[in-house]
């Protein structure tokens, strides 16, 4: 059975933005993710609510294509990885069993000068269980807020899981949870999944959904948000091969990385310490992406041992072990658990493709997805609403629209729907003229060299296809 050690390691071509990236401002994208549709705060008529956005009609493109690029690479490269869609409440007694109702928990404190409120591991820049390292260290620390020193109230743990009622009474026996993390659900689907599909050690659950967590500084933009989607991944394997397959699945999430068009300079690892990690786990790398303020966590990569399994046998009463037919022997699986944020991965590819360029004397932003991540493929542009131009822009629209998102668009000049798409990121345009009423043949205009081929009718979409593989 393939894994990932013994499989496709960095076999897929990498997605090379041309040109140096411009390192833009978070003020920069959130501007331009907002003016372009790509992301907009969430009931912003009302003022919006903190940690809560909505996607626009290009950020809910771009956000698919990244869940579609990540489905294809996770589970449609490996035999032995299945797909599960389970419900974000669960039986509460799953998150208890996992241990989020007791310690799904962040250091909080308070400024009593202006009674702004932070985590307390973002104000030392180190994470500890005992919290009285924290208060010790933040005598020393400014209130980021009101600039005073030695204002912060005792370090507190806060429980960031969003709780509900389920059915139509309140009281504390019908409390369920909104879930933290997607995983929950896939831990008690194991048997089930494991018997259905058939599958043997090793194999992995796959699961892409929402999470919620009800944060206590949501912030930076769509990075720290209080619903979230989550595409994680539990790879289940025998005990012998846990740190080996660990490392493995680190190459296989940077290569990955590397695929869709982040740059290797903008990725590091960085090792949880023993104190760091959770106490269960036995290895914990993040590969963290330079965003405008500062490297910071984009992927998650667990070895989590035996510690799902066994607390979710426990708190069923249900045997959650393996039984291993060549060795005849039963165990408990271990999981590793890759797990990432669209939302966080969607900030860091904006942020990679974003060029400011020079073109003639003025400023051209362009962002260079590769054409896998970009919201629109191709845009169809008539040169004017003519008439005798339409349908033929129409009849290629049509064309195409099958295989790629295709946009249509025949207002304003030409040059200010070329910079619109570039905007976007759409790597190519293809521009219907009054020749082309003579010549049958269109003009397409490539995003990052902004040169342009003549291509007979016939030809375009053999043309398209070469041209978006060749990117
Ligand atoms: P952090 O230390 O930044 O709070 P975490 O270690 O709690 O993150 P995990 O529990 O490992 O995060 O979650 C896996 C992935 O889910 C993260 O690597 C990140 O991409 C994403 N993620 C987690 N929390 C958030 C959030 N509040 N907003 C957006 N994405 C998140």
């Amino acid at each position: 059975m393939s894994s990932p050690s013994q499989t496709i390691l960095g076999s897929r071509k990498k997605y090379m933005a041309t040109s140096t990236p411009t390192a833009p401002s978070m003020e920069t994208l959130v501007s331009l993710a907002k003016r372009r549709g790509f992301v907009f705060q969430s009931s912003e008529i009302y003022g919006g609510l903190a940690g809560f956005w909505d996607y626009g009609p290009y950020g809910t493109e771009m956000a698919k294509n990244i869940r579609d690029a990540w489905w294809k690479h996770f589970v449609y490269q490996y035999p032995n990885i299945v797909g599960l869609d389970s419900t974000i409440i669960q039986n509460p007694k799953l998150w208890k069993a996992s241990g989020h109702v007791d310690t799904f928990v962040d250091p909080m404190v308070d400024c009593k000068f202006c009674q702004h409120r932070f985590r307390a591991d973002h104000l030392t820049d180190f994470e500890t269980k005992n919290l009285t390292e924290y208060d010790t260290a933040l005598t020393k620390v400014k209130c980021p807020h009101c600039g005073k020193t030695g204002g912060f109230t005792q370090t507190k743990q806060f429980n960031m899981m969003f709780k509900t009622y389920v059915g139509p009474v309140t009281t504390e026996d019908n409390v369920a949870y909104l879930r933290p993390e997607t995983a929950g659900g896939i831990f008690a689907q194991f048997q089930n999944v494991l018997e259905t599909s058939r599958q043997r050690i090793p194999f992995g659950i796959a699961q892409i959904g929402k999470a919620f967590r009800n944060e206590i500084t949501p912030g930076d933009f769509i990075f720290r948000v209080r619903e979230l989607e989550q595409m994680e991944l539990e790879y289940f394997v025998s005990p012998d091969v846990g740190h080996t397959e660990h490392q493995a699945w680190i190459k296989v999430c940077q290569n990955w990385l590397l695929s869709i068009g982040l740059p290797k300079d903008k990725l590091k690892l960085y090792e949880h310490g023993p104190d760091e990690r959770a106490h269960y786990a036995a290895a914990s790398v993040d590969i963290q992406y330079e965003y405008p303020m500062g490297f910071k966590e984009l992927y998650g990569v667990a070895y989590r041992t035996d510690y799902d399994l066994t607390v979710q046998s426990k708190g069923s009463g249900k045997d959650l072990s393996y039984f291993d037919e060549p060795t005849k022997s039963r165990f408990m699986p271990h999981v590793i658990e890759p797990s990432v944020g669209v939302g966080r991965l969607l900030l860091a590819l904006m942020h990679a493709a974003y060029r400011e360029e020079d073109v003639d004397g003025e400023k051209r932003v362009v962002l260079k997805f590769s054409p896998e991540i970009a919201p629109v493929k191709v845009a169809i542009l008539p040169l004017s609403k003519n008439e005798k131009l339409a349908p033929i822009a129409r009849g290629i629209f049509d064309q195409l629209a099958g295989s790629y998102r295709v946009e249509y668009d025949e207002t304003q000049s030409i040059g200010r729907r070329y910079r619109r798409q570039d905007e976007i990121g759409t790597p190519l345009c293809v521009t219907i003229d009054f020749d082309t009423l003579e010549d049958k043949a269109v003009t397409i205009r490539h995003r990052d060299t902004m040169k342009q081929i003549r291509v007979a009718i016939t030809d375009l979409p053999e043309q398209i296809d070469k041209l978006i593989k060749a990117f």
